[in-house]
């Protein structure tokens, strides 16, 4: 089915061809070799999209092998990195070109809001992926004095064949996120996306075969996660694997690594990431931060804003104007342009979801708006705002991933600082102060891999994202994501002929 483009801003649904649902393994896509297939959903309508090929371990085997024998003879990790940028831009284009169609599977496949997929998430992709083919050919090691008999250099190598393990909630984001980095680093890769949205990463692969990586580099194996995803953590023949999803799962691909091959890992996991407004703060923008901090992406992502701590004098004032604007935060049919929070990805979510909200209802936290199912059909929730949360309640201390927004009263800056780490987690966090001293204070004792002054969910690829405690360790975006996919060699020789 193709329905017509939104790009007119008429209510017209965009539709896109589903072109790719089997495995992509060395350039080709291919069915699995059980036949086996599972379903993707449209959580709008809770109609089946499409059915993708399961990958199970034995798929993982044939695409490992095809990376691996592109890494160890094939050509990607021995051009030289301009030319691994060229196609990297390349393929930047055609994302660029195909703009329209890959936003809207994103919406159809994940409920993400169209309008934003087009004007900003796809566009940050190709912008990404054009920031890590710059570096392609900017990959130096050191020059090594050492002592007066020896010198040295070394060579920053990629790491091999790497494990891509992507989540749900960004699903082009994601994929670009770990293979612009490790693509520029000359690995080759197995990726294994979401099962609850599968349908970006088979597209992308299209384009990069279009764009001219060449087959064996980048191969896409959708399959469910205790399988195939498994099977990629456990692989004794992958290197290195860069996981992103959830602290439960993260814990799991450790243990693998430790049991299989003591594959290097990286994890980014989740967050519960505190905003912290000021007295001094304008509150009509400390509102909007506020909504769109915990809000966006129906609550979606990772470092979102899901502890609102609010000072007392502006307390009362604060939340009238939250509650204002709440109401007109528009929820529906991702495919509308006036949508501004689609359905959750799936019926699991959803549900998980709804029993957090059940659960700050009986802890006693006062339920200022939403709270309920939206609609009566698709997996849509109510953006949910609760007052009166105790800083060890379960909202207060879980990561919901759905658009639910903890509001805390404090009284001092010393106070807020601790209240705000004490959580396993360390994301991110977002300060509303015209203080500078405040700001500046506050950014050098939340324990997050990054804060947002003013501002909130800003990413840019040249701003590297750490992260602290049990949301993981790795970086995403900037020169420190290649670090993931490389190791350091060392060359020691010396500089006359030495008896040693
Ligand atoms: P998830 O951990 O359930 O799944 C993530 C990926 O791991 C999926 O591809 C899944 O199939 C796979 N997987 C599941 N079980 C596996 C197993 N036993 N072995 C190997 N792979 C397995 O997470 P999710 O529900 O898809 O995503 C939501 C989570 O991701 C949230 O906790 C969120 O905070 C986190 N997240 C973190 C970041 C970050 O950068 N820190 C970004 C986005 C999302």
């Amino acid at each position: 089915t193709k329905r017509e483009s939104m790009a007119d801003g008429s209510k017209k649904k965009k539709i896109p061809n589903i072109n790719f649902t089997n495995l992509f393994i060395n350039g080709d896509f291919v069915h699995s070799i059980s036949g086996k297939t599972f379903e993707t959903i449209d959580p709008s309508t809770e109609e089946v999209i499409a059915k993708i090929a399961q990958g199970n371990k034995e798929d993982v085997d044939l695409a490992v092998k095809a990376a691996r024998q592109a890494f160890d003879h094939g050509s990607w990790p021995r051009m030289p990195g301009y030319m691994r940028g060229k196609i990297m831009n390349k393929f930047a284009d055609l994302i660029d070109e195909n703009l329209e169609e890959l936003a809207a599977l994103e919406t159809l496949d994940a409920g993400k809001v169209f309008s934003f997929e087009t004007a900003v998430d796809i566009p940050s992709i190709s912008k990404e992926l054009r920031y890590f083919a710059g570096a392609a050919d900017k990959i130096h090691g050191e020059t090594l004095k050492l002592s007066s008999e020896f010198q040295g250099y070394t060579l920053l190598e990629p790491i091999g064949v790497v494990g891509l393990i992507i989540p749900w909630n960004f699903p082009s984001a994601m994929f670009i996120l770990k293979c612009g980095p490790a693509l520029a680093a000359g690995c080759t890769m197995v990726v294994k996306p979401a099962e609850q949205a599968p349908l970006p990463a088979l597209y992308l692969a299209h384009l990069a075969k279009l764009a001219g990586i060449p087959d064996g580099v980048l191969n896409v194996v959708t399959g469910l996660g205790h399988i195939a995803g498994a099977a990629v953590a456990s692989h004794m023949d992958i290197d290195s694997v860069s996981f992103t999803g959830s602290t439960e799962v993260g814990r799991l691909i450790m243990q693998a690594s430790a049991t299989s091959n003591l594959k290097t890992v990286s994890l980014e996991l989740g967050g519960k990431s505190p905003l912290l407004i000021f007295v001094d703060a304008d509150i009509d923008q400390a509102a909007d931060l506020a909504l769109f901090g915990s809000l966006a992406n129906k609550g979606e992502i990772c470092v979102c804003s899901s502890r609102v701590f609010v000072q007392e004098g502006i307390y009362d004032e604060l939340v009238k104007k939250l509650v204002e604007k709440a109401k007109t935060w528009v929820v529906g049919d991702p495919f509308d342009p006036s949508t501004r929070q689609g359905p959750q990805v799936d019926k699991k979510q959803y549900e998980r979801v709804l029993s957090y909200i059940d659960h700050g209802k009986r802890e006693g936290a006062t339920l200022l708006i939403g709270g309920k199912p939206w609609g009566d059909k698709g997996y849509y929730i109510e953006p949910t705002i609760f007052e009166n949360v105790a800083d060890d309640s379960l909202i207060a201390t879980d990561e919901i991933f759905g658009p639910v927004m903890a509001l805390m009263k404090f009284k001092t800056v010393e106070e807020v600082i601790k209240r705000a780490n004490a959580t396993s987690y360390g994301l991110a966090a977002g300060i509303v102060t015209n203080d500078l001293n405040i700001a500046n204070r506050v950014s050098r004792s939340i324990r997050a891999g990054i804060i947002w002054i003013n501002c909130y969910h800003n990413f840019d690829s040249g701003c590297p994202i750490g992260r602290y405690k049990m949301s993981g360790f790795g970086k995403d975006h900037g020169m420190e994501a290649l670090q993931k996919y490389q190791k350091t060699k060392a060359v020691v020789t010396p500089i006359y002929n030495s008896p040693w």
